[in-house]
């Protein structure tokens, strides 16, 4: 790792900034949903606690427009948090400004304050100079353990990073590169890459620069009927971007040149459109004008399962349908049960696989799922993210 890690850092009587992801589901009630975000930052966290650092919490909630916002106030997080610590937690009124900085001044080796929500202040997704220069005058040291707004350059990721004299990424962070450099870097073979969901656009980027690196894709969900299209099947409504036909038929020969396989789809389950009562059926082949594919078909599971049993090591990024309507599940829980019984390494990208191998049961059988949706998928795409530039180099 070519960058500081925290336990490269002296932290005893330090005040430590860690700029976490406790971007978590809250519902009406104040109660949050899910909390594997805030448990994901839990080693960082203690590992500080006990190394006797003043610990100061930093993030973003959701999509305040451009001011505090009550509903989306971390003050949620913090009885959680402290729960899950097993020691108290303290909610600061704001992030930046006076009373915190005197709250900061209060604390003693240990003690945990969490800031509200930085996005709060407009500032942030500006990477304002002079919010940065705020964030960094409350602490002597900076860590990062968020990785999923690692791709964003923001005044909380990037700008604090200027002001501070190290900056050092967290253990959560530190295993993310890891697990997602392992695949980039030394995968053991068969190694085939899955890939599903609603966009190609999205998605592209992460088959070009993964073709040199895979033995094959298996390409489901609404992505594939873009690839099926290109190839001249008929594909009746389901989803199809006119403006990634030609990229996904140039991705299709180079594929062939470089003798990697794109396993398609050749069978579906269709319905008129995407409604969890909507009347569906199975077709081989063609789908009919007017019905659209939502998942894959029974010999496309077989299909792919087989890959999958002779995989080493996979990554899966995306589901293979609509696998939010019960009708439309069935092919991404059968590619989740597969993954998890491969005995491959596993990597699942974040956002709605994480979700789905979740609720097929098999998330402890994954060797990894990320915390970063678009964080893990520019990664893969072989970019640089800010979030990690910005960090102090070891040397
Ligand atoms: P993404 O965020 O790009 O990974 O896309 C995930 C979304 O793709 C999920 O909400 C799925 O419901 C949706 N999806 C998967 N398969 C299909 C399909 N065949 N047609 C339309 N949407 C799909």
């Amino acid at each position: 790792m070519a960058k500081l890690c925290i336990d490269d850092l002296q932290l005893e009587g330090q005040r430590l900034l860690i700029r976490v992801d406790f971007n978590v589901p809250i519902d009406e009630r104040g109660t949050i949903t899910d909390d594997t975000r805030i448990r994901a930052a839990l080693p960082t966290i203690s590992y500080a606690v006990q190394h006797g650092a003043k610990i100061l919490l930093l993030s973003h909630l959701g999509r305040p427009k451009g001011g505090p916002n009550p509903k989306l106030s971390l003050g949620p997080v913090a009885g959680r948090l402290a729960a899950l610590l097993g020691g108290p937690v303290e909610m600061a009124e704001d992030c930046v400004g006076p009373q915190v900085k005197a709250r900061i001044d209060r604390m003693a080796a240990g003690d945990v304050l969490l800031l509200e929500n930085c996005r709060f202040h407009p500032e942030e997704e500006k990477n304002d100079e002079a919010f940065s220069g705020a964030l960094a005058g409350l602490c002597d040291l900076y860590v990062n353990d968020a990785f999923g707004t690692a791709h964003r350059a923001h005044a909380s990721t990037v700008g604090v990073t200027r002001f501070v004299k190290q900056s050092a990424c967290g253990f959560l962070m530190q295993t993310e590169l890891k697990q997602l450099g392992m695949l980039l870097d030394r995968p053991a073979r068969p190694f085939i890459a899955i890939l599903g969901g609603a966009k190609v656009s999205d998605k592209i980027g992460v088959l070009a620069n993964l073709l040199p690196k895979v033995d094959g894709f298996l390409i489901g969900g609404g992505m594939a009927y873009t690839f099926l299209k290109a190839q001249g099947h008929e594909v009746g409504s389901s989803r199809v971007e006119a403006d990634g036909l030609k990229v996904a038929q140039e991705t299709m020969e180079q594929a062939a040149r470089m003798n990697v396989a794109i396993h398609l789809p050749s069978d579906h389950v269709i319905a008129e459109r995407i409604d969890v009562n909507a009347p569906t059926r199975q077709v081989d082949g063609s789908i009919p004008v007017g019905l659209m594919g939502l998942d894959i078909g029974p010999a496309t599971i077989s299909r792919f399962t087989r890959e999958v049993e002779r995989a080493k090591t996979i990554l899966w990024n995306g589901p293979m349908g609509v696998f939010e309507m019960r009708p439309f599940q069935a092919g991404t829980f059968a590619l989740a049960k597969a993954v998890a019984t491969s005995g491959a390494h596993s990597v699942i990208g974040g956002g709605d696989t994480a979700a789905a191998v979740v609720q097929a049961g098999v998330a402890e059988r994954m060797t990894h799922i990320s915390t970063g949706g678009g964080a893990s998928l520019e990664f893969l795409e072989g970019k640089e993210l800010p979030g990690i530039a910005a960090l102090t180099d070891k040397n």
